[in-house]
């Protein structure tokens, strides 16, 4: 999985990416499927051992274009694991009360505590990204974000938490394929937002934003992944795999009884 992570100050052309790409499974969808369900089991354990060890925090940032598949990971790649540890933050517009604030105010409150892992629907990169498409702060404001952003992180990686972050990397075919699905399936129909259309014609404006984004803020306490996400089943096991390999080099440990409990006499 370490190819599709991206090195510190690496230049990146989305174009170069494959979100295409199946790598070893070669489009065969029903081997994969075997080894996603036995990377859901691997990471209910390690979760739970995680939960139970309660010395580490772990934050996953999701981010991509529209209908590139946020709600789907959140769906798929967590669907066996106890929901007791594991919590969603979702960051829509800034409300008026947010808005007041610096823009990492609301981001702060939802960081995980220890034990737990947040998964950050949409997250402070919007603040360079939604926000630098449309300007809706100057430039001399979020040009100095980036640096913001590394050093918040970097302050949240110091005090024992884990980041990781993933790109759901889409075709722009493929999203008109998503689109339209949303448009005409009844089942969908409630996702579609006009709004995703005009954000669609300013695709190649948000692909510049997001290949800065990567080049300025993939850092070694906080890397990011590039995710060839137009096939969902291997977008999940590229994105399980990852954090099933990130919670195994932690050395979690199941906390050990104070006393000899095995000679305690239970009546
Ligand atoms: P979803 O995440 O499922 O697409 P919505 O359709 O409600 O949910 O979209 C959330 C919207 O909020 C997106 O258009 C996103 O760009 C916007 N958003 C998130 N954070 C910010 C921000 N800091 N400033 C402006 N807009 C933001």
């Amino acid at each position: 999985m370490k190819k599709y992570r991206v090195s510190l100050n690496e230049k990146i052309d989305l174009d170069e990416w494959d979100a295409d790409d199946t790598s070893g499974f070669k489009g065969n969808k029903e081997k994969a499927e075997k080894y996603i369900a036995s990377l859901t089991e691997e990471l209910d354990c390690l979760q739970d051992k995680f939960y139970a060890d309660s010395r580490f925090k772990l934050l996953i940032v999701l981010q991509g274009m529209d209908t590139s598949g946020k709600d789907g990971v959140i769906r798929h790649v967590f669907e066996g694991v106890d929901p007791l540890g594991v919590r969603v933050a979702s960051f829509k517009v800034p409300t008026k009360e947010e808005f007041s604030h610096d823009y990492l105010w609301r981001i702060h409150k939802q960081v995980p505590g220890n034990g737990e892992i947040v998964i950050f629907n949409r997250s402070h990169y919007e603040d360079v990204l939604v926000v630098r498409v449309h300007n809706l702060v100057p430039q001399e404001k979020w040009s100095l974000r980036y640096e913001q952003i590394n050093q918040f992180e970097k302050m949240l990686y110091e005090e024992g938490t884990t980041i990781i972050k993933f790109l759901l990397h889409i075709s722009k075919d493929e999203q008109r394929q998503r689109l339209l699905d949303r448009r005409n399936d009844p089942t969908k129909q409630w996702k579609f937002n006009v709004d995703d259309l005009k954000e669609r014609e300013l695709w190649q404006e948000y692909k510049k934003a997001y290949e800065i984004m990567l080049e300025k803020t993939s850092t070694e306490w906080a890397p990011w992944y590039i995710v060839p996400a137009n096939h969902k089943w291997y977008r999940n096991l590229v994105i399980g795999e990852v954090i099933i390999d990130t919670l195994q080099s932690l050395g979690l440990e199941y906390p050990k009884p104070v006393e000899d409990i095995k000679s305690i006499e239970i009546i």
